[in-house]
């Protein structure tokens, strides 16, 4: 519970942006996946990083906990409040702050969300490219490290991040790195907040790195006779120095869905999904490259989409797809994996994982952002049936096992939350002491979203 002197004092500072109202609460104790919901004791919606630095030095006083909050799409109860408190919701501090088109550089306030900064970007020939699926804020994506189907060519929020503006534990504001391109000034502070999930501070300001909007995209789809040959094929169109801007894998069962629920034309076998961006020509070049590739393969039913609204069709189903595959079980949640494995490896996780899921009592069909050697598995669990929950665990835990196995990590770009907490220590040995001891000494007193990412004490 927040002291009533602190919510006193909070509600003089913030007036209506302080909220107790029960669906405010609800709303910010949810997740988007099967975690309980689990509600702060109140909310506030802050305007400048001066507000949210007396914010958090107030909470820092009555030793409440503080959660930021972007648009609550991340998947593992990331922004949830196991431990109640105040959760800050950045939706009030959504401006784009200023383009530097020259740098390719942009500063933007956290809870601008991607398509909003695209759509600012529009009229510059720049973009942001990071695209997890849903319109997340941007604050929120830094401090989960997002990645999603672009990730293979433009790289993940690790890469995007140049700079940050950050509210410590005691409200104390510092700035995390400058607008130059490198630097060997020092610890590199802004990677450590990117990927922290809120456990270090709150983020108030970003500059992001643009990228050039390309001249030409083509996109593309193809059947393929098994996982493996996708995976090959994918392999050899790396090797071979072909930058497709996305290389997406659906399996036959995710295919089947897309089909019955979404309008979908696929056979019922393992696809590949592609975009390929740059000149008129490079794109030409690059489709018909790997279209040769996933000939020699045994792809059947290879389609070259130039046309802007045929791509829009295809990638609109794909951005779907996750909340299709839910409607295909009415009433279902899901367990959703999230492993990364060297690429190498992943034709034999995917098969795995797939025999796995067959042997259960479970649906789970497969899609994931090949590229990168990640891909999800999307469990679905009736509500109510505590069986079937533990089922999608025991699965998620042994895809995670095996990734592991392989040089693999429990979470290629969802994040640790309070889903994948148990596999840290695993995968981490050792060094999960040390992200402890930099918990400790940046949040002695622990009030930044506790419960996530380092051991509990
Ligand atoms: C349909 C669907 C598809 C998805 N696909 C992908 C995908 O392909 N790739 C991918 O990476 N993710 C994916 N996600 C997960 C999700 O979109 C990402 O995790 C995203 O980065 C979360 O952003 P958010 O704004 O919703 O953050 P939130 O969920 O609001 O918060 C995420 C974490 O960041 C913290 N936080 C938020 N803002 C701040 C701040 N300003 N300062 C400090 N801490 C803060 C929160 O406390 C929390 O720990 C998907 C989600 C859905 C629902």
């Amino acid at each position: 519970m927040i002291p009533d002197d602190a919510i006193g004092a909070l509600g003089a500072m913030l007036g209506e942006r302080l909220s107790t109202g029960k669906s405010d609460l609800a709303l910010h104790g949810r997740s988007e996946t099967w975690h309980a919901e689990m509600p702060p004791d109140a909310v506030c919606y802050p305007r400048d990083t001066e507000e949210v630095s007396r914010i958090v030095a107030l909470c820092a006083r009555y030793g409440v906990p503080v959660i930021g909050w972007g648009t609550g799409t991340a998947l593992e109860g990331h922004a949830s409040a196991p431990r109640g408190g105040l959760t800050v919701d950045f939706r009030e501090m959504a401006a784009v702050l200023e383009v530097r088109a020259e740098d390719m550089l942009v500063r933007v306030q956290p809870g601008c969300t991607r398509g909003a900064l695209n759509t600012e970007l529009r009229a510059t020939g720049l973009m942001f490219p990071v695209d997890p699926g849903a319109d997340a804020s941007l604050g929120g994506m830094a401090m989960t490290r997002a990645s999603g189907t672009t990730a293979v060519r433009y790289g993940t929020m690790r890469d995007q991040v140049r700079a940050l503006e950050v509210v410590l534990p005691d409200g104390r504001v510092i700035r995390t790195g400058t607008l130059a391109a490198k630097s060997s000034a020092g610890y590199d502070l802004t990677g450590l907040f990117v990927g922290s999930e809120g456990t270090l501070g709150l983020v108030t300001e970003l500059t992001l790195k643009l990228h050039g909007q390309p001249e030409a995209v083509s996109a593309a789809v193809c059947a393929f006779p098994s996982t493996e040959a996708a995976i090959e094929t994918v392999i050899l169109a790396t090797q071979m120095g072909l930058r497709p801007a996305r290389i997406e894998f659906v399996d036959a069962a995710t295919a089947a869905i897309l089909n019955a629920h979404d309008g979908g034309r696929f056979e019922e076998a393992p696809h590949l999904l592609l975009e390929f961006h740059g000149s008129d020509a490079a794109v030409a070049e690059e489709a018909e490259r790997f279209g040769d590739l996933a000939a020699e393969a045994g792809a059947g039913g290879y389609r070259w989409a130039t046309q802007a609204e045929e791509r829009t069709a295809l990638w609109t189903m794909r951005h779907r797809a996750y909340h299709t595959i839910l409607a295909s079980r009415p009433g279902s949640t899901a367990v959703v994996t999230d492993v990364c494995v060297p690429i190498s490896r992943m034709g034999d996780a995917i098969e795995r994982a797939r025999a796995e899921i067959a042997a259960s009592p479970i649906p789970g069909p497969i899609l994931g952002h090949v590229g990168d050697g990640n891909y999800h598995a999307i469990l679905l669990v009736d509500r109510g049936d505590p069986a079937e929950l533990a089922a999608a665990k025991r699965l998620s835990d042994g895809m995670v096992a095996h990734a592991l196995e392989l040089g693999g990590t429990a979470t290629g770009e969802h994040g640790v939350g309070l889903g994948k907490l148990h596999f840290m220590e695993r995968e981490h040995g050792a060094a999960w002491d040390v992200m402890g001891a930099i918990k400790r000494a940046i949040d002695p007193e622990g009030i930044m979203n506790p419960g996530k990412l380092v051991r509990q004490n």
